[in-house]
């Protein structure tokens, strides 16, 4: 079925400048005030030339936009005419353009690619964090049983992957794989850990190499730094800023855990003060007890590091919880935009905060003359067909092992999307199953994201919608043109207060 929708939005920016985006160019213009007119006629449905023929006398006045001459008018309508035979303002069929299915051999084809392997390492945890994506706000993550990930399963998943990078559909050649230690609290499996990186580095990858990341809450540190020291495992420790920040990290006790982490952090700092230059990074969830701004100031001032700040996932919570879930969650622009230092702490932070990465994001996929590699330049980048919502490619982004052998796209989706599994003695993986699961979800969407303005910059992951597995499942992102030209106002309203902001995004950031 084919669905039209109407491919451009209009809106004035905060500087009072008339512009039209062309969706289906991908080209943002400056414009006369009665070229703008014209399309919001246009838009309407009111023919332009019925109105231009009824205009009276050589003035006339158009209220909110000012006074005009009726030779004025029709130069801009023959303006209009040119652009509108030149290929701008076609209806485009949006269901045509992101009809675009996952063949099984694409996945096949990316999992040959993949370039981070992340193991749930142990489902024990030495903390007990309020928030925590396995507590009690969450009903989606299976049942916690206190399991460990055993080395076998480690071992054939790395064998059935060593396999593919050595393969012909590898051409990801002298490029790194990230392998990653995630928990629970991963330091409390130590001896799956080094048993894991020795069997790691004993694999005779043609092309690839590894290095070595986990995720830990620092309890354990000081009894481990040695061997993470010697082995360069890059650490992203978890810390939420200072002591009163931090008051939801505490123990299964109720103690508070601030200044053990601390503690272990200094002690490494000061013993392997390199290291830590080079290969520690800090993790912080933004809540209810503390803000973008206190992170920031936190982290940067006592370690000269920027932090990642992430929100709480607001999918998966259970319906008894939501009201505890809300009064602790917090967004991440308005915690920094309530504070006087935003823009400051922005300058520094830049495309670590989702202000910036939804501006670079803006520029790159809506934005016809930026190229993120030569396939964009060569292949236009308006035929490029893709896949309804923001969506990553089944092992695109990562292969995620669970303790009980399950196999995810990431850590961040219910344990219900589950594609494949680790047995004892084979790695299960289906990449026709796989792509029928995803076009599944894909052909249930469809319908709603060939209706929405968002959908070339769409970030929505599908398999964190609550409703996907509903009929017709519903999309808090939608955006109808309206909406959208109030996005694309306040982007151009930005780069037009501050130009600087489009040259330091186009050479400061890579897309990948
Ligand atoms: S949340 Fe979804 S889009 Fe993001 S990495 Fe995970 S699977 Fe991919
Ligand atoms: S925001 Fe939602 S409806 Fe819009 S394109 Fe993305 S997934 Fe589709």
């Amino acid at each position: 079925m084919k669905k039209e929708i109407k491919p451009w939005c209009l809106f004035q920016t905060d500087e009072d400048n008339y512009y039209f985006y062309d969706q289906d160019l991908k080209q943002t213009h400056l414009c006369h005030p009665l070229l703008f007119h014209i399309l919001s006629l246009y838009g309407e449905g009111i023919s332009p030339a019925t109105w231009l023929e009824g205009i009276n006398g050589n003035q006339f006045h158009i209220e909110g936009i000012g006074d005009f001459s009726k030779s004025e008018a029709e130069y801009y309508y023959q303006k209009f005419l040119h652009l509108k035979e030149n290929g701008f303002f076609k209806e485009i069929d949006q269901g045509e353009r992101i009809s675009a299915e996952l063949s099984p051999q694409a996945v096949e084809q990316t999992m040959a690619n993949i370039n981070q392997v992340t193991l749930e390492v142990t489902e024990r945890c030495n903390l007990n964090c309020t928030y925590c994506g396995y507590g009690h706000f969450y009903g989606d993550y299976g049942e916690r049983e206190n399991m460990d990930l055993e080395p076998q399963f480690a071992h054939n998943l790395l064998d059935y992957l060593a396999k593919y990078w050595n393969s012909p559909l590898n051409q990801s050649h002298n490029r790194n794989i990230y392998f990653s230690f995630y928990g629970g609290e991963p330091l409390l499996n130590m001896d799956f850990i080094k048993e894991t990186i020795a069997y790691a580095r004993d694999l005779d990858l043609k092309h690839n190499y590894f290095t070595f990341n986990m995720t830990t809450n620092g309890i354990l540190l000081h009894k481990y730094m040695d061997y993470l020291v010697e082995n360069e495992v890059n650490l992203l420790i978890s810390l939420d800023g200072n002591e009163h920040n931090n008051a939801y990290r505490v123990f299964k006790n109720g103690e508070p855990a601030f200044q053990v982490i601390m503690d272990n952090v200094e002690k490494l700092r000061s013993k392997y003060p390199q290291y830590f230059k080079d290969h520690v990074q800090f993790n912080a969830v933004l809540h209810n007890k503390n803000s973008v701004s206190e992170i920031y100031h936190y982290i940067r001032e006592k370690f000269d590091k920027l932090p990642s700040i992430g929100s709480l996932n607001s999918t998966g919570i259970l319906e008894s919880k939501k009201k505890e879930f809300w009064e602790t969650y917090v967004n991440i622009d308005q915690s920094l935009y309530e504070k006087e230092d935003y823009s400051f702490v922005e300058k520094d932070m830049f495309v670590k905060l989702p202000t910036i990465s939804d501006l670079a994001i803006f520029l790159f996929e809506a934005n016809h003359f930026c190229y993120e590699n030569y396939n964009d330049l060569i292949f236009s980048k308006k035929k490029q067909k893709r896949i309804p919502t923001g969506t990553c490619l089944p092992f695109s982004k990562k292969i995620f092992m669970t303790v009980k052998g399950k196999l995810l796209p990431c850590e961040r989706v219910g344990h219900q999307f589950e594609l494949g599994r680790v047995h004892h003695h084979a790695v299960n993986l289906d990449f026709a199953a796989i792509a029928e699961q995803y076009n599944g979800y894909f052909n249930k969407m469809k319908r709603l994201c060939s209706l929405c303005y968002r959908a070339e910059v769409c970030k929505q992951c599908v398999l964190n919608l609550d409703t996907i597995e509903d009929e017709h499942p519903q999309c808090p992102g939608f955006l109808t043109d309206k909406h959208y030209g109030k996005d694309i106002q306040a982007f151009m309203s930005r780069f037009e207060k501050e130009p600087e902001l489009y040259s330091r995004i186009l050479s400061e950031v890579k897309f990948e």
